[in-house]
């Protein structure tokens, strides 16, 4: 006998706390997800314009001492890491915000797993 076959007390509380830590697992899968998606697109960290909005917002100090100091090559993997760093926080917090506000208007019956409710609730137009 399975574990979810008991009906006690113990076992329903076991259950929520489980159901509930399935919901936090798609939370974070779903934001690894959306996080690689605004990386490889809008947030791509070597785009011109986000180049360009990263310096002007990192802490270059140890770029610009190891450019001083002649390391040009160590201070390019310097720059490089620095702007990743930059635009991989940037894009997880615009996920975070997204996937939250997806699923804050998700099918209340199925979180947005897919239900016959999410056709007639929250239905496409077609
Ligand atoms: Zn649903």
């Amino acid at each position: 006998m399975s574990l979810y076959d008991v009906p006690c007390a113990v076992t329903a509380d076991l259950n929520r706390y489980l159901a509930r830590l399935d919901e936090d697992d798609r939370r974070d899968e779903s934001i690894d997800e959306r996080t690689e998606e605004l990386l490889a697109g809008d947030y791509a960290p070597f785009i011109a314009d986000n180049l360009s909005e990263a310096l002007g917002e990192i802490d270059i100090e140890d770029l610009a001492k190891q450019l001083a100091d002649g390391k040009e090559a160590e201070a390019g993997a310097t720059l490089a890491k620095l702007v990743r760093d930059y635009w991989d926080a940037s894009a997880r917090r615009e996920a975070e915000r997204q996937i939250d506000n997806e699923l804050a208007n998700a099918c209340p019956r199925c979180r947005g797993r897919g239900c016959r409710h999410c056709d007639e609730d929250y239905g496409r137009d077609d």
